[in-house]
């Protein structure tokens, strides 16, 4: 069963609102198991959404439509419907009086276009509208089906779970075709995209072949490079068998040939890798900060419960500070001298157990003779003060938040030594 949702409005084409509705029914679909693959934007305009629908049904089994059944002239999805239907618009009696009610309990004077929400396709059925007034519908075409329900999310999403899904689950068990997709995001900080396509090409041919599952890459800016393993399986365990085995094999991959890249998995970020190593490991960390700026400690205390392991951080942006703060000798502060001072000044300093110093080049002017993107980290841990040199891209503020994700992940390796 393969579902295509049609996004109606010209908003969305003039990127005015972000199309969440598209995005959230995909999410609800993907982990009921059920393929879409299309998804279309089309604008307030009759003839075009009559052509995004007639494609629709030419490629797809179904199709849930979204936005323009409300009471205004750019309110055109059920016109289109009735077009496409080939049958005549009927006002429900029902329906005018659910409205009417519907106004007058709320006290309020109802204007007459509102009735234009109770024209109905004839053959169509109606989804009940709990929450505004404009109620959905369930079309059927042929074996096909388009489901219209209202743009206004919280609409859309409640008629999603009372009416279509169930819906759409019937008409699947019907044609025996159930199956329940996974999917698990591997997710990587120090490698390219192409990089870690390369790493797992071979992976990709045998994928291919086979279907059931399926590799994509995310670039994902100061949260690096995300690799999504999707499973399509029978029933759960099939699936998780499917995935687990997929995994696996990348891991593998990624680890014989990138390194130890992957830092979490799912929702875990970098901060989170710090934090459960670190807590594992009953350790606290202090951090002495220059050209990030704060933006360490800000991503640190994302974490709940940072307090625990998150000693605080010492903005150290001026050379005095450093000099006289942090115990930095005097001498050029962007260098390897200078963040491991740093990370030893902050441990002292801050009482903590690690001491984690960044220093470096935001540009976009050089500083002691070090170009922009230069970026030093320090760590202080146990007897031992190590540096790392990095050479970041971009403007101020990429090499800024770069830098801060970098220097933490240069604290995950380093406490995965230990
Ligand atoms: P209404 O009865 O409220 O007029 P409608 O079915 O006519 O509903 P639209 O007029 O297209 O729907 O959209 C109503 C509001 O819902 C929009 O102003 C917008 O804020 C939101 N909306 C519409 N489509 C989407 C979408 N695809 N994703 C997120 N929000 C949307
Ligand atoms: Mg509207």
């Amino acid at each position: 069963m393969r579902v295509e949702i049609v996004a109606v409005g010209t908003e969305l084409l003039l990127g005015q609102i972000p199309d969440t509705n598209s995005q959230w029914l995909g999410e609800q679909l993907a982990a009921n198991g059920i393929a879409s693959h299309f998804h279309q934007h089309v604008g307030d305009n009759h003839e075009r959404i009559v052509l995004a629908f007639r494609t629709a049904l030419a490629r797809s089994d179904a199709v849930i439509v979204c936005g323009g059944l409300g009471p205004t002239q750019d309110d055109i999805t059920r016109a289109a419907l009735g077009e496409v239907m080939n049958v005549e618009l009927e006002r429900d009696p029902v329906l005018v009086n659910a409205i009417r009610a519907m106004f007058q309990s709320r006290g309020r004077e109802m204007p007459e276009n509102n009735l234009l929400q109770a024209d109905v396709p004839r053959g169509a059925s109606i989804i009940a509208q709990t929450r505004g007034t404009a109620p959905g519908l369930i079309c059927p075409i042929g074996q096909k089906v388009v489901y219209a329900v209202p743009g206004v999310p919280y609409e859309m999403s409640d008629m999603f779970e009372r009416a279509i899904l169930p819906d759409l689950l019937a008409r699947e068990r019907a044609a025996g075709q159930t199956s329940v997709i996974i999917s698990r995001v591997l997710r990587t900080w120090g490698s390219s995209e192409s990089g870690l396509a390369e790493a797992v090409g071979e992976r990709f041919d045998a994928l291919a072949a086979d279907g059931r599952v399926t590799i994509a890459f995310l670039a994902s800016g100061i949260e690096g490079i995300k690799v999504r393993i999707t499973a399509r399986g029978d029933d759960d365990a099939h699936a998780a068998r499917l995935l687990a085995d997929e995994e696996r094999q990348i891991r593998t991959l990624i680890v014989d040939r990138l390194g130890e890249i992957i830092f979490g998995v799912d929702d875990e970020t970098m901060e989170h890798a710090i934090a459960q190593r670190l807590v594992t490991r009953h350790l606290t960390l202090g951090v002495a900060e220059s050209v990030t700026g704060g933006l360490m400690a800000s991503r640190l205390v994302n974490v709940p419960g940072a307090s625990q392991w998150f000693r605080g951080a010492v903005v150290s942006y001026a050379s005095e500070v450093k000099f006289e703060l942090l115990g930095v000798p005097r001498g050029p502060v962007v260098s390897a001298a200078a963040a491991e001072a740093m990370a030893q000044g902050a441990r002292q300093v801050l009482g903590s157990d690690v001491g984690l110093g960044v220093t470096g080049v935001a540009g976009p002017e050089e500083q002691d003779g070090q170009p922009a993107g230069t970026v030093f980290v320090g760590i202080a841990l146990g007897d031992e003060v190590t540096s790392v040199a990095l050479r970041l891209p971009g403007d101020r503020p990429r090499i800024r938040a770069y830098g801060a994700i970098s220097a933490l992940d240069a604290l995950r390796r380093r406490l995965d030594q230990l």
